[in-house]
Formats: C-alpha cells, structure tokens, sequence
C-alpha cells in the first residue's frame, strides 16, 4: 500500500490542491498530508455515482457477479490486513491488538458474509393477490446512497455500510472522518483492484462543515447512512428534507449496565472494565452507566477501581498496550469538561480523571480511566454521553429500579444485564428501551443480527437482514387477469 490518499472518484484516483494534516493521537505527529474534497469534487462524486447507476454496467450484472465483486473486496482486505490494522492504529490511537484482531478481520467478515447471503435475503417475491391477480415484488437498490461514518470505528462502520450498499445494487459516496481518513482512503485501491465499474464506489474525505450540506440535501443522492453525534444526525435531516430522502441514522448513546448480587463478581468486574474502557471509551455502546445491586456494590467498586488503575495505557503500537490515547486533544478536553463539570455537581472521583505523567506519553492525547460515584441521575454526566473513559457507578436495589434507571436518559442504544437468573435477565430485557441487550456479554456484534437504537439513538438497522434490507426498496407489479383476462378496473363504469 503506497503512502498517498488521494480521493477516489469515478473510478480515479484525485488528488486536490487542498491538503489536511492526519495526526497520529499517540504521538501528536503528523502522519501524512490528504487531500480535502471541496464543492468540485463532492458534484463530480454525485454525478458519477448517479451516473454509474442510471447508465452503467454495475444494476445489469447478475446477482451472482454482484456477489463475485464483493466477495473479490473480503479477499483484498484479508491480503492487505496487516497494513490496514497498521494504519488503522497509527490513525486513531487504537492499541494494535485491537486493529489486528478486531476491526479488520471483522470488517472483512462482513463483506464476506453479506456476499454469501443477500441472495438469500432478497427472497423470491411473487404473490397470488386474488384468484387471476398476481404481484412480483421487486427488490431494487435505493439509489445513491452517501455512507458518511465517525472516526471512531472509521474502517469497521464503513465496511458495515459498504457491504450491504453494495450487495443491495447501489452506487455509493463514502465520506469518512476528516480526521481519521486513511483506511477508507486505503480501501478504495482495494475497490478499484476487485474491477468494480467506475462511479460505483466514490470516496471522498472531507469536512462535515464543508461539504455535509451539498452532500445531503442534493436531489440526486436517494438515501443518507449515517453514524455519528446526534448535533450532527440532526443537521443532516435537516439537509436531506430539502430533497426527500431515506435516511438511517445510528446516533449516540448512554448506555447502562445492570449488575445483579448473584453474578460472580470477578466474570462481571472484568467484563465491565472492557464495557467502558475499550477504545479508550469511544464506543457508541460503552456502557458509561453501570449500575450495581447493593448487596455486591461495596466489593465490585473496590475491585472495579483496583482493576481500572492498573489498565495500561501505552503508545498505541505497542502490543502491551491496553489503552491508548483520545481521538484528539479537542476531545480530551471535552472529556475534562465533564469531569470538571460532574465535581462542580457534588460527584467524586475515585480513579483517574486526569493526563497520565508518563514522559513517553505527553505528546499524546491519554487520559487516565475515570471512576465516577455520587453522580445525581439528574447531572450532566448522568444523562449526556462524554465518549471517553469515564464510567459513573451507581447502587439499585431491585430490577424495576434498575430498569428505571437504565430507562431514564434519551438514548437507547444498548443495554447489559448481568445476573445468573436468566429468567430475570431475559424479562428485564423485554423492559429496557435499547435496541441491544447483551445478557451476560458485551459488545458481541454478529453479522447476522440486526443492530441499531432507539429513541434519540436514533432509527434504522445495520447487519443482519434488516440491516441489509435498508439498502432496498421494494416495487410491486401487479398483473391482472382476474376476469376473462380483463382487468376487474374494466367494469368500473359498466361500458
Ligand atoms: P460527528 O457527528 O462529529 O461526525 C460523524 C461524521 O459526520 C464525520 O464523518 C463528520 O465529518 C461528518 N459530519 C460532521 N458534520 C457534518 C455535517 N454538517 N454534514 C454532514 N456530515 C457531517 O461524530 P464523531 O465525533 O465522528 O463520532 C462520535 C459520535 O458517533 C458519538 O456520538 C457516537 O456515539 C456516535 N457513534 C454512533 C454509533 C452507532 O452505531 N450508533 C457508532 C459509532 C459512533
């Protein structure tokens, strides 16, 4: 893989005079330098994209070449697995294990997985409506589709988004984060060797400020797949109800985790030191509120605190490395705004809360992990997502208190419950406003299962069927022969 990122559109490779630094988050250093995509090429991405669908070859290939192109894309991601794990962590600071064993094989897996079922998915669709009236449900692609991703799973969420775009027959634009654009831009060679037509897959970074609007309010772009804040989710809809059109929108979280007495302590503390703390807390999903039964809560927060403080944080290529830096230094500080903001609001800081004084990391942008107790469910940092590694825990006494709770934020993206009785568990599930619940688990994303959030989470799927099915829309053709082979709209007026 070469060193440069150009933008790919309609099948080039573009470089624009406009350049943007990419910083490594461990190190504070510039990386390399990206073009930016301005007005020009965000016009010439739409119309090749559009064009690519209404004119091209890619809507009259069979299924099953469709499903050749995709299957050639997993092929190519496993070849180059090793560079894009490299780059992946050299651009956000994720430790190198979870590069390697996790964002890039997975998203590899997606494709691979979406290629071997959306045959399946699609179904066959003829319907007898009534004895001489049948329908043939048809399943199409939606259109141009602009897949615009954040930066904290940039590769993994824009392979979620490719795959079932692709599969689905669309024409895509794909905008990732402008700060951390390298792996998307990296895919797109991967693209081009797998011999996808031009105009197809069009790659564009930029900034949101820059080119969101013309992006997603333009007529001729069908549908907007969006994961990202909601300030930002709400913007967008706002753009794209200029020009109707379908969106998803997988938004933020403040996601609960409910500990139950009968839980073997040690299995749940641990698993939740990874709920929160996992890429360094920037998961939509981390489980920032975690709530304990009072009859473990006294051993589970000492152990808990013991455990957070001896998390590792370390330059992220180091394979001993547990936790790496923030994103960047604009998020660190806003992480430090909420702490600053949670003690002002009577909570107390048991852990962390502060820049580790390691010399070898002081150019990047680490926070130590961040225990927070006596937080008021009415504060700040009860209610609003931080995304950084920062856990409040809290005491409840029995599972309608602790579904109150869970219950009592505007989001709903996800949920664990961790108890022995799985009855309990799997009725309290029922209970909780969150589009996943995980019972005894954490962060197990299955291709074949549909995920995406409630409330101002946000709606649509990823994964799974329904996931896939977003990318769809369904025409039905109805031919009638109802009666002597005319039509039953025939005898309206009696003629
Ligand atoms: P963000 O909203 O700042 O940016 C997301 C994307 O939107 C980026 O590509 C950005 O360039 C683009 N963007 C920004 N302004 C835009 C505009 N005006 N028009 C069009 N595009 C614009 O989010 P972020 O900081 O990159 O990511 C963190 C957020 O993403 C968190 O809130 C997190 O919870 C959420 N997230 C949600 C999920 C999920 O599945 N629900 C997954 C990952 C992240």
């Amino acid at each position: 893989m070469n060193l440069k990122y150009p933008l790919y559109i309609n099948g080039q490779f573009i470089e624009t005079s406009e350049k943007q630094n990419i910083i490594n988050p461990s190190t504070g250093r510039v990386i390399t330098q990206v073009s930016l995509a301005e007005a020009k090429e965000v016009e010439f991405a739409i119309t090749s994209a559009r064009n690519a669908l209404d004119n091209g070859s890619w809507t009259q290939f069979s299924l099953f070449e469709r499903k050749e192109f995709i299957l050639r894309i997993a092929q190519g991601i496993l070849d180059n697995a090793g560079e894009l794990a490299q780059l992946e962590m050299q651009n956000t600071g994720k430790p190198i294990k979870e590069t390697t064993f996790m964002d890039i094989p997975s998203s590899a897996r997606t494709f691979e997985f979406l290629a071997n079922n959306f045959i399946d998915y699609l179904g066959t669709g003829e319907l007898r409506v009534l004895q001489g009236v049948k329908a043939e449900l048809i399943h199409e692609p939606v259109g141009v589709v602009v897949l615009i991703v954040p930066w904290n799973y940039p590769f993994l969420i824009a392979c979620w988004k490719l795959a079932s775009a692709l599969a689905a027959g669309n024409t895509v634009i794909l905008k990732p984060s402008s700060l951390t654009p390298l792996t998307v831009l990296a895919l797109a060679r991967i693209i081009h060797n797998a011999g996808l037509p031009a105009g197809v897959v069009n790659i564009i970074n930029g900034s949101g400020a820059a080119v969101g609007e013309v992006l997603c309010s333009d007529k001729r772009v069908d549908m907007i797949s969006f994961t990202g804040s909601n300030e930002t989710g709400k913007q967008i809809l706002q753009y794209s109800s200029k020009n109707v059109k379908k969106s998803i929108m997988e938004l933020g979280g403040k996601s609960a985790s409910l500990v139950f007495n009968d839980v073997d302590l040690n299995v749940a503390v641990n698993s939740s030191l990874t709920s929160i703390f996992l890429n360094q807390g920037q998961m939509c999903t981390a489980m920032s509120r975690i709530f304990v039964q009072e009859g473990i809560y006294d051993d589970f927060l000492v152990s808990f605190v013991e455990k957070a403080k001896r998390i590792k944080l370390g330059l992220a290529d180091d394979p001993q490395t547990q936790m790496g830096p923030l994103i960047s230094d604009a998020q660190r500080k806003k992480v430090i705004a909420y702490i600053d903001k949670a003690r002002a609001e009577g909570a107390k800081v048991l852990c962390g809360g502060r820049i580790p004084e390691n010399a070898e990391l002081k150019n990047g942008y680490f926070f130590e992990p961040t225990v927070l107790i006596d937080v008021g469910v009415h504060s700040h940092i009860f209610k609003e997502e931080i995304f950084g590694p920062v856990v409040l825990i809290h005491k409840f006494s029995g599972s309608d208190e602790a579904a109150f709770l869970a219950n009592s934020v505007d989001f709903g993206l996800a949920a664990c419950i961790w108890s022995k009785d799985l009855f309990l568990a799997q009725e309290l599930a029922r209970k909780l406003n969150a589009g996943t619940v995980w019972i005894n688990t954490y962060g197990m994303f299955y291709d074949q299962l549909p995920y995406g959030g409630f409330k101002q989470s946000g709606f649509g799927k990823e994964l799974g069927r329904e996931g896939f099915l977003e990318y769809v829309r369904i025409k039905n053709v109805v031919l009638d022969q109802s009666s002597e082979g005319k039509p039953l709209v025939n005898y309206w007026y009696g003629f």
